[in-house]
């Protein structure tokens, strides 16, 4: 029974955030902060001291900034039927667009003035905003004329569209049928949430309905996915090329500051995780055989969850917590602590909450970086909180340490690219401790050993063989190439074989078929940034820092990496720990530890 959790502990504590004034007089001061850009965005590089006043106004607009748009987003995630802060969301929304219009030009402005900036720079006290101009100058070759930049501001206000259609569309206009269960009853569907969770289930019936279900929902509409997906992938293209780029994933390099050799080296690198994924598939198929007493196990037979550890109070949650980390030493636990002593997080799932978890971005400027969750009692929900707590000290130990520099850009960010890092390499602290914990219980240990395999591999093979995908009609249409709901599952099952090893398409009923209708519905395929293969580098680096942490040398790297933010590219960000991405030793690593963990299932 869960506790009665209706307490302030388990909320968090937003007030601090306003440092004891209201938020109209923040707002008050945000807008100072713009008109000062408006009135001084022709004369700002007058003078070295025109120009330090500059940079420090864009700084305490910066701070400001932050402080109104979190107090006021996570006061709306908390209720999101609460009209008050959607109708400020607004507001402020419409004020920063007035701003943003009259500040157009801004870019233009510095790379007019890039020989006095770059004089500017090269005083010792601006040392640490050359990495925040050499961002802005590197832009030069793909800005257009200001005439032009404001055409496009028109033209590309529609450029989200495919993206909002794939989620109307995948979101709120697919509609599931009832479903049944082993006894005839007919279940009501609202979401696909629903279905996720009956696929779990221990009635097999009511397993193979929500699965086939789930699968046939998308597969009907995979016409619509696929022209949807055609275009937005030959629109990416085409403003890429209009700014200069040879194809849109030409620009996510250019942004990403890599190129395609590293992404290929990952996929190859990836790739040898094939000998692994069978061996594993195999074994979990066979241990599934012996658990649900079913000899032909079917793709929803693989979905079952036969064991649930749902009895994990909060407090108990904390204190596995810090216990699984540990390793992280008192620097890292002292921070966790302080975020339970001052509440950043809200707990507990509420009428209107956001369903999901999050920790705060844009946290320069604030000392508190809040989390939200649903804790539901389970072992699950406490990976959550640990991968969560994984954003929120990286951001604690990049804001004190670029706070730090009275004079600094404040590169208080985590690109994409390394983000999730700490955040995994908790959850395997976390795998490590409860490995030990149950080492006497092996069907609890063998039950944490597959999850954690199980998405091991969705984060790597699996988001490998998306990216590839994406990667492969991208280009294909870029070089002008059809591409067909035929032509797009011909390549999705071709990319399966190769990163799996798995070729099992032939089985002649349809329903089969339906599960490839996958490949359509992937929402970040829409929104144009090449993302899925950093769910790759996320887990394998995340993996090998937790497998090395005792390692003085690599604590060590592993604070260095976590104080840096965004003070360096994304790839140098990651040599911080010691490592590269084109190197194959991370790879061997990690699957050794798999490989280790799949000796383990087979063992009695
Ligand atoms: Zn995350």
């Amino acid at each position: 029974m869960a506790q009665n959790q209706s307490t302030k502990k388990y909320e968090w504590n937003l007030e601090p955030i306003l440092k004891n004034k209201s938020l109209s007089w923040w707002i008050d001061e945000w807008k100072k902060t713009l008109e000062y850009e408006v009135q001084n965005i022709n004369t700002f590089c007058n003078s070295l001291n025109t120009f330090e006043k500059w940079l420090c106004n864009i700084k305490s607009k910066e701070k400001i900034s932050n402080v109104i748009a979190n107090y006021v987003s996570n006061h709306n995630y908390e209720n999101l039927s609460d009209n008050k802060w959607i109708e400020l969301q607004q507001q402020l929304s419409y004020i920063g667009k007035k701003y943003e219009e009259k500040l157009a030009n801004l870019t233009h402005v510095y790379l007019k003035n890039e020989k006095t900036i770059k004089e500017y720079l090269a005083n010792k006290k601006f040392q640490n905003y050359q990495r925040m101009f050499a961002l802005i100058f590197r832009e030069k070759k793909h800005i257009l004329p200001l005439e032009q930049e404001k055409l496009w501001t028109k033209l590309t206000a529609t450029s989200y569209g495919f993206n909002e259609i794939f989620l109307t569309l995948s979101c709120s206009d697919i509609s599931f049928p009832p479903i049944k269960d082993k006894t005839g009853k007919e279940i009501k569907i609202i979401s696909a949430y629903d279905l996720i969770k009956y696929m779990e289930s221990k009635d097999r019936c009511l397993r193979k309905n929500a699965w086939i279900t789930f699968h046939h929902a998308y597969y009907q509409y995979m016409n619509t996915f696929s022209k949807t997906l055609f275009n937005n992938f030959l629109n990416a293209n085409n403003y890429a090329k209009a700014r200069g780029f040879k194809s849109y994933v030409d620009e996510v390099f250019f942004n990403d500051e890599i190129n395609e050799n590293i992404l290929f080296s990952i996929y190859k690198s990836v790739e040898n995780f094939k000998s692994i994924y069978l061996k594993y598939k195999k074994i979990k198929k066979w241990i599934y055989q012996k658990i649900l007493k079913i000899n032909d196990i079917e793709p929803w037979d693989l979905t079952a969850n036969y064991l649930k550890i749902e009895n994990i109070m909060i407090e108990q949650a904390k204190q596995i917590v810090l216990k699984a980390l540990v390793p992280l030493k008192e620097e890292y636990l002292t921070v966790v602590k302080k975020a339970f002593a001052q509440n950043w997080i809200s707990f507990l799932p509420k009428k209107g909450k956001y369903n999901g978890a999050y920790s705060i971005g844009r946290t320069f400027g604030l000392d508190r970086y809040f989390i939200l969750m649903n804790f539901n009692n389970s072992l699950d929900a406490v990976s959550t909180l640990i991968h969560e707590l994984g954003h929120s000290v990286h951001s604690y130990f990049y804001g004190k340490k670029q706070n730090d520099k009275n004079n600094s850009w404040p590169y208080c960010d985590a690109d994409i690219f390394y983000a999730e890092i700490p955040s995994i390499c908790n959850e395997t602290l976390l795998f490590f401790y409860n490995l030990k914990k149950y080492a006497k219980n092996s069907t609890i240990k063998k039950y944490l050993i597959m999850q954690f395999i199980d998405n091991f591999f969705n984060c790597t093979t699996r988001q490998i063989i998306f990216s590839n995908w994406e990667y492969a009609v991208a280009q294909d249409i870029n070089n002008e190439k059809t591409f067909t709901v035929t032509s797009g599952l011909a390549l999705y099952k071709k990319l399966i074989e190769k990163y799996t090893g798995l070729n099992e398409f032939k089985k002649k009923d349809e329903i089969y078929q339906y599960q490839y209708s996958t490949i359509f519905r992937i929402s970040h395929f829409y929104a144009n940034n090449l993302y899925v293969y950093k769910y790759a580098i996320g887990q394998i680096v995340g993996l090998y820092v937790a497998k090395r942490i005792t390692d003085k040398e690599m604590l060590k790297r592993y604070f260095n990496f976590l104080s840096s933010g965004s003070s360096l590219s994304p790839l140098e960000t990651i040599k911080l720990l010691g490592i590269s991405l084109t190197d194959k030793d991370i790879y061997i690593e990690t699957k050794n530890v798999i490989s280790d963990l799949i000796e383990e299932l087979q063992k009695k």
